[in-house]
């Protein structure tokens, strides 16, 4: 039998039901060459028209919101140079492979990393608002290594099982692209596991898309019982403008410790004055610098990558320029190791 369509169609008003993010989400730039239109750019030195761009698996992403910090005119603006795909990326270098870091060796089961003791992290999802050339996921097998709703299951039940784990981090992907009620649940059932205590999230929403921050998921963090970390992830100063300060002092006002994760990056922020601005105006917005990550060594990003050398001098110039809490910890990640490993 043909069913029957029901009388009262369900109601189609993207306008008053999608929450505004999702909405500047989808909205987001696609394009290379219309985000360099948007620059008042007519080309650019490290880009060529690709045809095959649509083509590429890690094609460029990025929301408005974070385009608007951009400087009209600047080929070489440290937010662009984030987000552009390059023609270095097709340059192969010794050093470099897809998976530098061993996550799909440290697998538990679907989309569950469980590599330091006491933490776990859970690749909620595999969707990213923004995407960052740079980044070591842009090899990830997501489709096949992120955990879908159905199989948060089988991650729940190892975090259940091991009574060592008192902290889930929420990773991805960003975490921060699931929908707040999506959210809300995985979040009840990490809840329920008794052992844990705390629920760390790793997300750059509040610094690329900060509308992300609603007061609905702001409630949410402030009424569960774990405490909660936001880690947010900024790399230059000019990322954080009224809009992150805004959605940061939320965070806050929500009991929520704030974060900040940095990759150094080559011609982006390897100066001892783009870290120092970069730790001085965190702190103004409300988190403390964490981690400065050297470049983990995936394929298609040794143009991005500053030698050790160069990270521990600067490091050295910055801890002799700011109070102590403002310099983050120099790391890198080695695969085996028991931590991230400080250099
Ligand atoms: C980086 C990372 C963590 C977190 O490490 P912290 O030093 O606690 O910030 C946890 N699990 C995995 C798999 C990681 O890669
Ligand atoms: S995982 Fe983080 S760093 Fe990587 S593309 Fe997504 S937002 Fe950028």
């Amino acid at each position: 039998m043909i069913p029957v369509q029901p009388l009262v169609e369900k109601p189609l008003s993207p306008s008053k039901t999608t929450p505004e993010w999702k909405r500047e989400l989808a909205e987001a730039i696609t394009s290379p060459a219309v985000l360099l239109k948007q620059l008042e750019l007519d080309q650019h030195p490290q880009w060529q028209q690709h045809a095959d761009h649509s083509a590429l698996t890690f094609p460029l992403k990025v929301p408005l919101a974070y385009v608007k910090r951009m400087r009209r005119g600047c080929a070489d603006d440290p937010l662009l140079l984030q987000v552009l795909p390059q023609n270095a990326e097709h340059v192969a270098a010794a050093g470099f492979s897809a998976d530098p870091v061993g996550d799909l060796h440290a697998q538990q089961s679907a989309g569950l990393l469980h590599k330091y003791r006491g933490r776990v992290l859970l690749v909620a999802t595999g969707v990213c608002a923004i995407h960052c050339r740079y980044c070591f996921r842009r090899e990830y097998p997501y489709e096949s290594a992120s955990a879908s709703q159905s199989e948060w299951q089988s991650a729940l039940d190892y975090i259940a099982a091991d009574t060592s784990i008192n902290e889930v981090i929420l990773s991805g992907g960003d975490p921060l692209t699931l929908s707040d009620k999506r959210l809300d649940k995985l979040i009840g059932h990490i809840e329920a596991i008794p052992h844990v205590r705390r629920l760390r999230i790793h997300s750059r929403l509040p610094i690329v898309l900060p509308s992300r921050v609603t007061s609905g998921l702001c409630q949410r963090l402030a009424a569960s019982r774990l405490h909660c970390v936001m880690v947010v992830h900024a790399n230059h100063a000019q990322e954080l403008d009224n809009s992150t300060a805004a959605a940061l002092q939320q965070l806050r006002q929500a009991g929520v410790h704030c974060l900040n994760q940095a990759v150094l990056l080559a011609d982006i922020n390897d100066s001892v004055e783009a870290l120092a601005e970069l730790s001085e105006r965190l702190f103004e917005q409300g988190a403390l610098p964490y981690y400065l990550h050297s470049l983990d060594r995936v394929n298609g990003t040794a143009h991005f990558d500053a030698s050790d050398e160069r990270a521990k001098h600067l490091i050295r110039q910055l801890r002799a320029r700011l109070s102590g809490y403002l310099v983050p910890t120099l790391v890198r990640e080695i695969e085996g190791e028991t931590s991230k490993t400080p250099l």
